[in-house]
């Protein structure tokens, strides 16, 4: 293997150590940060993230609740829990984890979530600000990507950077954010002609398409940075697979995230030290 790790679980050890650092000054200075989480109660691999999502928290001194949305809430009665939420000085994130049941608009409860208090960064408004290049909650995932970029050391301004897929938590959002860094970026989609050549330009890949092991080693340059933040269950293999074909890809990339441990513990980490500054600026006023 030629590559050198991104190792996301290491770097999210740091990350959460630096959160409970920052949770414990603000405990001492008397408030405690809290996070509510908004989930599909029969969605069992919801459930799962957001106990994770949890234990990582209260790990790092965040206390920590939930709001389970079944099959027969409506529309109206989740955005009640959100306004409630959004009044309550005593949360200082909201996390709505995707998908909520299919008879409530995720959408409207996406756009009722105050900016403030989004700790995901995935509402509108969020985005909104990332787009303006204004202060706000980056999205969780692609915070992750970049905060392993940096540090490591990664070089990003001047160089080209293909996003592979276009998703509104992770792909269009993490394109933004690399833009932000002066690379200069193509995203990529279902539809995009000739991806291997797109990606054969690329210094940076960025791989979050869902489409298990479908970037290969043959299609980078040699020397590329690869961030693979898919995560997909095959049936016959026992670990989840990324979106990047790792003996092929590990070989022709100078730094390349694994799959498990790259991108998905520090999508969580990111959300941590979000819902630590969300807390921060409630004590600032
Ligand atoms: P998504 O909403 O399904 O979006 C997938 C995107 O990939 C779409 O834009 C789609 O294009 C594009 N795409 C699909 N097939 C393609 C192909 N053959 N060539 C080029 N582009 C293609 O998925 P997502 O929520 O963004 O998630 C993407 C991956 O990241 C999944 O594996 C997911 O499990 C993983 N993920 C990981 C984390 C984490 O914390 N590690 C967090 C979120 C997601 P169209 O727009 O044209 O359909």
């Amino acid at each position: 293997m030629a590559a050198k790790i991104l190792d996301g679980k290491a770097l999210s050890r740091i990350v959460r150590d630096e959160v409970a650092a920052r949770t414990a000054q603000l405990r001492r200075s008397g408030l405690v940060p809290r996070l509510a989480a908004i989930v599909a109660a029969q969605d069992p691999a919801s459930l799962a993230y957001v106990r994770m999502k949890r234990r990582w928290a209260e790990e790092a001194g965040i206390e920590s609740g939930t709001f389970e949305v079944d099959e027969t809430s409506s529309t109206g009665e989740v955005l009640a829990e959100i306004a409630r939420l959004n009044r309550d000085d005593n949360v200082h994130g909201v996390l709505v984890q995707h998908p909520l049941p299919s008879q409530v608009d995720e959408g409207r409860v996406l756009l009722a979530l105050s900016a403030g208090k989004d700790v995901d960064g995935i509402t509108p408004a969020s985005l909104g600000l990332l787009v303006s290049g204004a202060p706000g909650f980056r999205p969780a995932t692609p915070l992750g990507m970049v905060t392993l970029l940096q540090h490591y050391g990664i070089e990003v301004r001047s160089k080209k950077a293909v996003v592979i897929g276009r998703s509104v938590i992770l792909g269009k959002p993490m394109a933004h954010m690399l833009l932000e860094l002066d690379a200069t970026v193509s995203i990529a989609h279902s539809k995009t002609d000739d991806l291997p050549g797109l990606v054969s330009a690329a210094d940076i890949v960025v791989a979050a398409c869902g489409r298990p092991e479908l970037v290969r080693g043959e299609w980078l340059k040699p020397g590329a940075v690869v961030l693979d933040a898919g995560f997909n269950k095959v049936p016959g293999r026992e670990k989840d697979v990324g979106d990047c074909h790792w003996p092929s890809c590990s070989e022709a990339a100078s730094w390349i995230s694994p799959v498990p441990g790259g991108v998905g513990p520090m999508t969580v980490a990111s959300l941590l030290a979000n819902t630590v500054a969300a807390g921060e600026a409630a004590l600032a006023g």
